[in-house]
């Protein structure tokens, strides 16, 4: 089993943040059990492997608030360097469905707070050719893993949008979380870059 990422000052500061981390953990275990028992049943590899990323190019990324948070805290409290240098300069000139913002060098460079879709999507049999959409072209090895720990997922971030226990059954039941999702595409992820400059300024007052 996977250890959980955990930077404990963040999530001490951040309390939303120890629950998406705590969703994305049970989100990989369900991804990782779902792969082991498919890959048995077909007999056939999965397609899926490190340098593969088509699937980061011209794909709608479907997001909730707090993933996108993540994405966000991430972004401008964690990453640092030439990396994060090339982020901003992507986020700033950025619209477009084309290349994801955050597949910086060709890599994931957001990838332990890395979106729910981009962790349960795979391909078996061969890596998809550059814009291909596997639904159309080979719906057969196409899968997505994990569904089945939906509901622990809910039960990790419906509470966040201030919702009493005794309502995260029946509002999970209704697709509350879906219809809070946007398009990542379509958000204004260039205000990331003035958080970025805000972060970099309380670091270096905590440390002075
Ligand atoms: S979904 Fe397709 S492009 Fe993405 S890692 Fe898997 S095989 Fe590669
Ligand atoms: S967030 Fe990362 S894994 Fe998801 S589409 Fe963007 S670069 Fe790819």
């Amino acid at each position: 089993m996977g250890e959980r990422v955990r930077y404990p000052d963040h999530e001490a500061r951040h309390p939303w943040l120890e629950r998406l981390l705590n969703a994305y953990q049970l989100c990989d275990e369900a991804v990782r059990a779902d792969l082991a028992e498919q890959t048995t049943r077909r007999g056939v590899a999965i397609a899926c492997g490190p340098g593969c990323r088509n699937c980061c190019i011209d794909q709608v990324i479907p997001v909730s608030e707090f993933e996108v948070l993540g994405l966000w805290w991430y972004a401008s409290e964690i990453l640092e360097g030439p990396v994060q240098e090339e982020l901003k300069q992507r986020l700033l000139g950025y619209g477009e469905v084309g290349e994801c913002a955050f597949l910086v060098d060709g890599r994931c460079c957001v990838y332990p707070l890395r979106p729910f879709v981009c962790r349960q999507y795979y391909v078996f049999s061969t890596p998809c050719a550059p814009g291909e959409n596997v639904f159309d072209t080979r719906l057969n090895d196409a899968f997505c893993a994990g569904q089945s720990c939906a509901r622990d997922l809910a039960w990790q971030l419906i509470p966040l949008y201030g919702v009493a226990e005794e309502n995260v059954d029946w509002l999970y039941e209704s697709g509350y979380v879906s219809r809070k999702g946007k398009h990542l595409h379509t958000l204004p992820l260039d205000n990331i870059v003035m958080h970025m400059k805000t972060a970099t300024h309380l670091r270096k007052a905590r440390n002075a």
